[in-house]
C-alpha cells in the first residue's frame, strides 16, 4: 500500500521544542501527562511531544519523524489522517458535534459493529474502554444477582476500580487494590488467575459465586500474549457450568485480529463484549454489548443504571462507520498479515545476525506483538515479568535515535498499521540493526 508520509529531512535528532513543551506540561499535569503510558517513567528520559502525524508516521515539536509502532495504543489501524475518516469527521463537524439526542448515525454504526461482531445482540456506545469495562461488569452483576467477578493477572480493563486489582503470582488471591484510593471493599470482590492456567479459572469458578469472567481474549497489557490452545474454549466451557456470563475484552483485539475480533479468530461467543480504540477510529469511542436478555436489564428498561452525555457522540460516530468501512475492503486484513510478518521476520533476522536469537521472545498475534528480552516462552504476565526491562529500555533509546517509535514499556504491545509499506519497512529494518549493534556496543 502507498504512503503519504511527510518527506523525512536527514538531519540528527534534537529535542529542545519537545523538552520546554515537556517542562511546561509538567507544571500543569501530574508527570506532564494526561495518562500515565505516555510518560517513559519505565524507559528513562522525557517524552517528545507531537506536531502532527500522516500514514505511518509522528512527527515531533523538533521535526523528527518516527515510525509510529503504537498508533494511539491501538486505534490507528488505518495509519495516521486516513483521508476518508478525516473527511467523514469534517462533513459532520459541519452538522454539529452534539447534540444529546438520538442520531441514526448511532444506529448505523450498530449495524455495522453486529455484521462484524454478531455476539452483539444488543449495544450501547459509551466514550472509553474504561467506561465500556465498567458498565459490562456493572450489567453482569445486575443480571446475575452475583458480585464477584474473576479477571486475569496482567489482563487490563481500564481504570476503574474493582478492575484495578493486582494478581499474586502463580496463585489465586483475593484481590488486593492496585492503586491508592480504591477502597478494599470494591477490589475484595475480585479474584484473579493467571493467564493460560484454566486448571487455576476453574477451580476459581467452581467454588465461588462468580458474577463474571473478564479477559483480554489476546493480552496486550502484558505484552502480546496469545491463549494456548484450547484456553479459551475451556474457559467458556467452565464459566458456563458455574453459571458466570463470560466477557471478552476486545478493547485492544476488536477490529484488529480479524474484522470480528478474537471471538471470530478463534471461534468463541462470548455472552459480552467491551470495544474501543478502532471503533472510534481515532475519536473517543466505546461499547459495550452482547446477548439481549442481559443488556435488556439496562436503564430505561431495566433496573442497571448507565449514562453518559457523549455517549454516541456524532462525531465519534462519523469516524467510527469510516474506519469499519475501510476494513470492509477486500483484502485489507491479508495485507496487514503481510507486513506484520515481514516486520516480525526482520526483527528476528536482525536479532539473530546480532547474536540475540536467544536471549529475545517475539510474540506476536496479527498485527500486535512484543519483543521480550528474554528467552521465553511467555504465556503469562509471570512469565512477561522475567523480561529484562533495563535492556528493552536501551533498545527503545537506540530505535528512537533511529527514527522508530515503540511502546515505552517492555510490557505493552506494539501495532503494526497498513501504512507501513516497503519504505517504511526499510528503514525499519535499519533502525532495528542499528539498536541491536548498540546493545552489542555498551
Ligand atoms: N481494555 C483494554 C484491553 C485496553 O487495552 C484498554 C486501554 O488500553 C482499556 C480497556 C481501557 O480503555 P481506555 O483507555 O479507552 O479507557
Amino acid at each position: 500500500m502507498k504512503t503519504d508520509a511527510i518527506k523525512k529531512p536527514k538531519k540528527p535528532r534534537t529535542t529542545r521544542r519537545s523538552t520546554a513543551a515537556f517542562q511546561q506540561a509538567s507544571k500543569l499535569f501530574p508527570g506532564g501527562v494526561n495518562s500515565p503510558v505516555r510518560s517513559w517513567k519505565s524507559v528513562g528520559g522525557e517524552p517528545f511531544f507531537v506536531m502532527e502525524a500522516k500514514g505511518a508516521e509522528l512527527i515531533d515539536l523538533d521535526g523528527n519523524h518516527y515510525v509510529d509502532f503504537i498508533g494511539s495504543w491501538g486505534p490507528m489501524i488505518l495509519g495516521h489522517c486516513p483521508s476518508k475518516v478525516v473527511a467523514a469527521v469534517r462533513k459532520q463537524a459541519l452538522k454539529g458535534s452534539s447534540f444529546g439526542a438520538p442520531t441514526e448515525l448511532e444506529s448505523r454504526l450498530a449495524l455495522k459493529v453486529q455484521s462484524f461482531f454478531p455476539s452483539m445482540e444488543k449495544m450501547r456506545f459509551v466514550s472509553s474502554g474504561t467506561e465500556a469495562c465498567m458498565h459490562v461488569l456493572r450489567v453482569a452483576r445486575g443480571f446475575t444477582g452475583r458480585e464477584k467477578i474473576l479477571k486475569f493477572d496482567g489482563c487490563y480493563h481500564g481504570a476503574s476500580d474493582p478492575v484495578l486489582v493486582k494478581a499474586g503470582s502463580g496463585v489465586a488471591t483475593l484481590g488486593l487494590p492496585d492503586s491508592a484510593g480504591v477502597p478494599a471493599a470494591s477490589a475484595s470482590n475480585t479474584l484473579t488467575a493467571e493467564f493460560n492456567n484454566l486448571e487455576q479459572a476453574r477451580a476459581i469458578l467452581s467454588s465461588n459465586e462468580i458474577a463474571a469472567v473478564i479477559l483480554e481474549p489476546v493480552v496486550g497489557n502484558a505484552g502480546a500474549i496469545a491463549p494456548k490452545p484450547g484456553f479459551l474454549e475451556g474457559l467458556a466451557a467452565a464459566a458456563k457450568a458455574a453459571g458466570a456470563l463470560l466477557i471478552f475484552d476486545e478493547v485492544m483485539t476488536g477490529f484488529r485480529l480479524s474484522r470480528g475480533g478474537a471471538q471470530e479468530k478463534y471461534g468463541i461467543k462470548p455472552d459480552l463484549t467491551t470495544l474501543g480504540k478502532i471503533l472510534g477510529g481515532g475519536l473517543p469511542c466505546a461499547a459495550y454489548g452482547g446477548r439481549a436478555e442481559i443488556m435488556d436489564k439496562i436503564a430505561p428498561l431495566g433496573p442497571v443504571y448507565q449514562a453518559g452525555t457523549l455517549s454516541g457522540n456524532p462525531l465519534a460516530m462519523a469516524a467510527g462507520l469510516a474506519t469499519l468501512e475501510a476494513l470492509n475492503e477486500k483484502g485489507f486484513y491479508a495485507s496487514l498479515e503481510k507486513i506484520s510478518a515481514e516486520i516480525e521476520a526482520l526483527i528476528r533476522a536482525e536479532a539473530k545476525s546480532a547474536g540475540w536469537a536467544d536471549r529475545i521472545c517475539l510474540n506476536r498475534t496479527g498485527s500486535m506483538f512484543t519483543l521480550f528480552f528474554c528467552a521465553g516462552p511467555v504465556n503469562s504476565y509471570t512469565d512477561a515479568k522475567l523480561a529484562d526491562a533495563k535492556i528493552y529500555a536501551r533498545f527503545f533509546r537506540a530505535l528512537l535515535e533511529g527514527g522508530v517509535y515503540f511502546p515505552p514499556s517492555q510490557y505493552e504491545a506494539a501495532f503494526i498499521n497498513v501504512k507501513m509499506d516497503r519504505k517504511i519497512i526499510k528503514r525499519v529494518r535499519q533502525a532495528v540493526a542499528a539498536a541491536f549493534a548498540t546493545l552489542n556496543a555498551e
